[in-house]
């Protein structure tokens, strides 16, 4: 390449979920271009969509306040963390492709530089980038999300025969493919910023959550800062630097990382399971880099069932990734994977009873009440609110997944999708029907969780706390709460709609059999906890399939 055309070559890496500097493919990429004098320099970009910030289709803010702050403070972590290296973050309030064009510049060879994405928004917003740019840049897309790469894993490379259940698909991957090295961190001087950029996105740096509001398209609701409730298992804090630090605490400051098998299921506090979701999920961390992190634990500490069911759990998450690039739109249809016609509810108060924590199943209300106050919950929680919202309430699985998207703080659009559409039943595989009562009974014994959430059961004893409307007017009078009145009754078992039908022994309010979960009960350190392994014969818990 001639010397004037190297010196000229620009390389522009667009963020997207992928808000980190380790182990981050596309900037990986960039600075190698820089190295090998492919480019001269390289301008980073990340642009607040204001698609992401508009009304879904069942009314609710596409983006909600929780994960809008915890954005926001990704973005702001990333321009310091790329200032510390002599580059800065272009920040661009609209739309991708608007930034995109007017970076590219037709005197300069442009390449951008983008994480591949799978999903169908994510790509036509692509499309009308490629569109804008057409004749200025070129699109390089890398692949950078998930803990195998899918050039590795023996599947083809469109997943078409990879196995619609989770358990063949692990043993295959964990027989034939090794995880990657994590790429080197760019250091001070890699990533030569470009001298003229417009004033307006260098100067850029919204500071609160109000400030996106800039981008909420007329007519859609506008965002705010809330207010964490003091229960909150985590006070979570957007950025790669937190994610990092996050990951230090768990592994080698607390050896939490040892137990975590026994204490995964838990619901209470900030340390029954990793909480690596929101920085996974915006790319603030790499789980390339959590795994070997493990790996270097492992030999340094100690190895155990915990420290691999750590890496179990994000092969859930890469699977699911794989699932969606195999399945497409089908992951969001109506009737799933399987095409399994159901008949939902049409009572208009079910939802919403739902999302407010108002269902008078003590387990179900707490966690979304949770979910609502601080845009988190366990997995076990979700499990259960979805078993019940679609399996029990039969409302369309679309609306409980499009509600998480909303206030998750660790909002994927692959695992969130995929665990709903495998929740709803529509996966082909084994349908998950809990029995809530019993779990919460399994997993919350002394009603401590649900006590937390649901002020008005504060006072209801032990024994009675799983199934208050089971309560006599006496005993509601003696613990301070009105069934019916401050505290809803459950709807009917005869008024429940199952669409897939109503589950053998599933004749109470609080659902289904639970699908043989309630082994012997061992100690852990989030409570009582299922010994799972007791009662599942193949040796794992299938979370789907
Ligand atoms: C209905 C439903 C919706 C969900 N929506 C999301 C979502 O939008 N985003 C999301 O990250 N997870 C989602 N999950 C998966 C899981 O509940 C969360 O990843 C987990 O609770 C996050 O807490 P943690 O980081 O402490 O997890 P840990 O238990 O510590 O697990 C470590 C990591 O493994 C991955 N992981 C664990 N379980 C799963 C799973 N079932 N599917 C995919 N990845 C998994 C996550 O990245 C997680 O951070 C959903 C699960 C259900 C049942």
């Amino acid at each position: 390449m001639a010397q004037e055309a190297i010196q000229k070559s620009r390389v522009i890496v667009w963020f997207r979920d992928d808000l980190r500097l380790h182990d981050n493919p596309t900037v990986h990429a960039a600075a190698t271009k820089v190295k090998t004098k492919q480019a001269a320099e390289v301008v980073p970009v990340y642009c607040f969509d204001p698609r992401h910030f508009g009304t879904t289709p069942y009314g609710s803010k596409k983006t909600g306040d929780y994960r809008a702050k915890f954005l926001l403070e990704s973005v702001q972590d990333l321009k310091q963390n790329l200032k510390s290296i002599g580059s800065d973050l272009l920040i661009h309030m609209g739309r991708p492709e608007d930034a995109l064009a007017e970076l590219a510049n037709v005197e300069q060879k442009t390449t951008i530089l983008l994480q591949t994405q799978i999903t169908s928004e994510e790509l036509n917003v692509e499309a009308k980038v490629k569109r804008a740019v057409k004749g200025k840049a070129q699109c390089e897309s890398v692949w950078g999300h998930t803990l195998y790469h899918p050039e590795d894993v023996p599947y083809k490379l469109d997943m078409s025969d990879l196995p619609d259940t989770f358990t063949p698909a692990r043993h295959k991957i964990e027989q034939h493919a090794q995880v990657r090295a994590a790429l080197p961190t760019p250091q001070q001087g890699e990533l030569p910023l470009p001298e003229g950029l417009p004033k307006a996105m260098l100067e850029c740096n919204p500071q609160a959550v109000e400030d996106l509001n800039a981008v909420v398209p007329k007519g859609s609701q506008q965002l705010s800062t809330q207010e964490l409730n003091e229960h909150a298992v985590h006070r979570f804090t957007g950025g790669e630097s937190e994610a990092l630090a996050r990951l230090k605490y768990y592994l080698w400051d607390t050896d939490l990382l040892a137990s975590y098998f026994q204490t995964r299921n838990g619901m209470l506090g900030g340390d029954y399971s990793t909480k690596f979701s929101p920085w996974l999920a915006h790319g603030n961390l790499s789980a390339r880099t959590i795994y070997h992190e493990i790996k270097k634990y492992e030999s340094e500490r100690k190895a155990n069932k915990s420290t691999y069911w750590v890496i179990f759990e994000l092969l859930w998450r890469d699977y699911f990734r794989f699932f969606t690039q195999k399945h497409g739109n089908k992951l969001f249809a109506e009737y799933g994977i399987t095409g399994k016609k159901l008949r939902w509810s049409e009572d208009p108060q079910a939802f919403q009873r739902w999302k407010d924590g108002q269902t008078g199943l003590p387990l179900v209300d707490a966690n979304m009440r949770e979910l609502k106050q601080t845009g988190f919950m366990s997995n076990r929680g979700r499990q259960n609110v979805a078993s019940y919202l679609v399996l029990d309430m039969g409302v369309d699985w679309r609306k409980g997944a499009d509600w998480f998207e909303t206030v998750l703080q660790d909002y994927d659009v692959c695992s969130n999708w995929g665990n709903w559409v495998a929740a709803a039943g529509l996966t082909g595989g084994r349908i998950n029907h809990f029995n809530i009562t019993k779990q919460s009974k399994d997993y919350d014994l002394e009603g401590e969780y649900v006590k937390t959430w649901i002020p008005e059961l504060k006072d209801v004893s032990s024994k009675r706390i799983h199934e208050p409307w089971l309560m006599s007017q006496s005993e509601q009078q003696q613990f301070g709460v009105s069934i019916g009145q401050d505290y809803p009754a459950p709807i009917p078992s005869s008024q429940l709609v199952r669409p897939h039908g109503s589950p053998e022994g599933g004749r109470n309010p609080g659902g289904g059999r639970g699908r043989g979960r309630g082994g012997k009960r061992g100690h852990g350190r989030g409570g009582r906890q299922n010994d799972r392994h007791r009662t599942q014969p193949r040796g794992e818990y299938e979370r789907f399939g």
